[in-house]
């Protein structure tokens, strides 16, 4: 492996990984690390059974990238069989509350069965017969649970509601997918990283699963009434694809970070009425807000936090990170992407 170090941080960051394999990179964030890996003129594969993702999102890595199009479990067993790579990606997963709510069986044997498969494999899918490939687990803030301690930490205890409430299904699968990374790590030796990514936006990011922020941009470009769930006070941090996408490869790259939980994301919190008012005062128009309560938007007993705020004291250390794309930048883009989106599918 060669290639000139990543961002700056207290770990020595090692070589591009040549060879990846990106589960989910047919997806929002898969598919901008993607991009990123080519950029760095790593060989990259996908895998990825298209069911949230796009073959569309990997049009500008046409000829350079494999899109094996299956799920990731049976493409372990099947073509990847016996394949060799420096670093796996783990992002396949199904995402977003309302997609986890309505398919809870799906969304909890894949997040959890995929994962377990991914590192098994990992452990004799390196560059030579017998040695591990680097993986990185992407993870999710959901984690945290309803904790109301704030920011959180990675040290910081898990707080959930009963199982009889599905929306804690996903946040316990993820959280099982990271003790099985931290579990092959500490017995077998996998240098694998987990990061916890928080609200993460930009391009490509899609609305029909609940996820806000392209959401508020398409309702602001139609003229139609941005929903905002419950009282419009609860705040999130978001992200730019752009700057995540680049620290995944980065905490890869590091070998200190293995066996290592990390949050992603940006610190600077806004609420959703915040982010509806800002989407309308970039993007400009007519469009008013219109609030909606949690149980017509999710059905009954559904819980949502208050706030989500990582400490990002940890990555910064290991890698430098430092988020620099603003909020306004994003929509701007997220804008600019779907009126694209809607001039390829119109005739
Ligand atoms: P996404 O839905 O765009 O990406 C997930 C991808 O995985 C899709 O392309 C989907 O088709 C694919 N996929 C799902 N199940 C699969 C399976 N069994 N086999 C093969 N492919 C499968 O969502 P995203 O926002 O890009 O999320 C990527 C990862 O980041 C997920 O693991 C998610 O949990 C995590 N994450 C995202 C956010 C965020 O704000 N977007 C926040 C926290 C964590």
């Amino acid at each position: 492996m060669t290639g000139a170090p990543s961002q700056a941080g207290s770990g020595t960051p090692e070589a591009i990984p040549a060879r990846c394999l990106v589960t989910g990179g047919a997806g929002f964030i898969g598919s901008h690390l993607v991009d990123h890996l080519l950029s760095l003129g790593a060989g990259v594969v996908v895998v990825d059974d298209l069911s949230t993702g796009r073959r569309e999102n990997l049009a500008g890595a046409a000829g350079r990238v494999e899109l094996i199009e299956s799920d990731v479990e049976a493409a372990l067993r099947g073509p990847l069989a016996g394949a060799r790579f420096d670093a796996i990606f783990h992002l396949a997963a199904s995402v977003g509350v309302r997609r986890v709510v309505e398919r809870p069986i799906e969304s909890i044997e894949s997040n959890v069965g995929g994962a377990g498969a991914v590192f098994r494999y990992a452990m004799d899918a390196g560059p030579t017969p017998g040695t591990p490939a680097r993986v990185l687990f992407a993870s999710s803030s959901e984690v945290y649970g309803k904790s109301t301690h704030s920011p959180f930490t990675e040290t910081d205890d898990c707080l959930y509601g009963p199982t009889s409430a599905r929306r804690w299904s996903y946040a316990a699968g993820k959280a099982l997918g990271e003790h099985l990374a931290l579990a092959h790590h500490e017995l077998h030796g996998l240098p694998v990283v987990v990061a916890r990514l928080f609200n993460t936006v930009g391009p490509r990011q899609v609305g029909e699963y609940g996820m806000v922020l392209p959401r508020f941009v398409r309702a602001a470009l139609e003229g139609t009434p941005l929903t905002v769930h419950g009282d419009g006070a609860q705040s999130r941090c978001f992200c730019d694809v752009r700057d995540v996408a680049p620290a995944l490869v980065s905490l890869v790259r590091s070998g200190a970070c293995a066996g290592k939980v990390f949050n992603v994301g940006s610190d600077q919190p806004i609420t959703m009425m915040d982010l509806a008012g800002l989407v309308i005062e970039t993007l400009g128009g007519e469009a008013r807000i219109r609030l909606i309560p949690y149980d017509e938007a999710f059905g009954p007993g559904f819980e949502d936090l208050r706030q989500r705020r990582p400490d990002l004291t940890r990555v910064k250390g290991a890698i430098g990170f430092a988020p620099s794309i603003p909020l306004r930048r994003t929509i701007l883009d997220v804008a600019e992407h779907i009126r694209q989106d809607a001039t390829r599918e119109s005739p």
